[in-house]
């Protein structure tokens, strides 16, 4: 048993029209909470590491983790670079034995971005490692990544990119955005850019990023015990649902991930405030955030018996 890449499970995803999780992971308990959760469901998963992720946690501790994951699940599991800045850190992640890596040079000029990816895509495909890249801009804040307003991604200039760049898959900005507080009025996402785009470039794997749907439960329940997050709104999942039967393989969920974690743990100091076992509150996260991927993939995903 070993890793692999994102290549076989897009195919598949693409074909079967649903999506596969990318989730990010930033220790043992995520992991292993994201992955039971996916061998419960038989589904393929993505396992997301961002440069903060990295700084906390370090590539080669991960890549343990992640590695015992493999063996103990048997499911298949992609180790994936989520917003690499730089080819510096590609290469760190290639080296310690990640099969994905997503380069992000939107921020850059359009030419800047085709160049600088196009240097991943090459250094990384001579590795065996797939690039996802990104086009336009996502607004809202996650770890070092932030961005004011959207760029939607232009649909002719993602063909004219995907072929100077020969990366694997997109991140298209049609709306989602990072963080809990994804709009302020009602949800909107810019379908016909996606539809677009999917039409221009049949069978070619898109990704969503920012695409947390911000359980209101969690939030409710983190409020409960004492948080103080207001007006927290994320992306609704029916229109994951229709996302992922229109040409995206790929949906990113970090916020949810972190909500369910800070509700459980809040949770259980708040019902038992004399408990100091760590492994009290991280096992009543560990089982909370299994319980959000498995709904995840029955209800946003629909990845289930993927591994089929
Ligand atoms: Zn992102």
């Amino acid at each position: 048993m070993a890793l692999v890449t994102t290549k076989e499970m897009f195919k598949k995803a693409y074909e079967g029209k649903y999506a596969i999780g990318a989730f990010n992971i930033n220790n043992m308990e995520i992991i292993q909470a994201v992955v039971n959760a996916c061998k419960v469901k038989n589904s393929a998963v993505i396992l997301s590491v961002s440069k903060g992720a990295l700084k906390y946690a370090g590539p080669r501790y991960l890549k343990a983790i992640v590695d015992a994951a493999v063996e103990e699940t048997g499911i298949d599991i992609a180790l994936h670079l989520d917003h690499g800045p730089d080819l510096d850190t590609v290469k760190e992640c290639v080296e310690a034995g990640f099969t994905s890596v997503m380069f992000d040079g939107s921020h850059y000029d359009y030419d800047e971005n085709v160049r600088l990816t196009k240097e991943v895509v090459e250094y990384a495909h001579a590795h065996g490692v797939v690039v996802e890249a990104e086009l336009g801009v996502l607004a809202g804040v996650e770890d070092d990544v932030h961005a004011e307003a959207h760029v939607y991604t232009n649909p002719d200039q993602a063909v004219d990119f995907v072929n100077k760049t020969g990366v694997d898959s997109l991140a298209i900005a049609i709306g989602t955005s990072h963080g809990a507080f994804k709009f302020a009025g009602t949800p909107d996402l810019k379908f016909h850019i996606l539809e677009e785009i999917q039409k221009k470039l049949p069978g070619f794997p898109i990704v969503l990023h920012g695409a947390s749907a911000v359980s209101q439960e969690h939030i409710a329940m983190c409020n409960e015990y004492g948080a103080k997050i207001k007006g927290a709104q994320g992306i609704p999942v029916e229109m994951l649902r229709k996302a992922s039967e229109m040409g995206v393989c790929k949906i990113n969920m970090d916020t949810d991930i972190r909500l369910a974690m800070t509700a459980a743990i809040r949770k259980a100091f708040g019902d038992k405030p004399e408990a100091f076992d760590p492994r009290g509150y991280l096992g009543a996260a560990r089982t909370e955030i299994q319980n959000l991927v498995e709904k995840k993939i029955d209800e946003v995903l629909g990845s289930a018996n993927s591994m089929n």
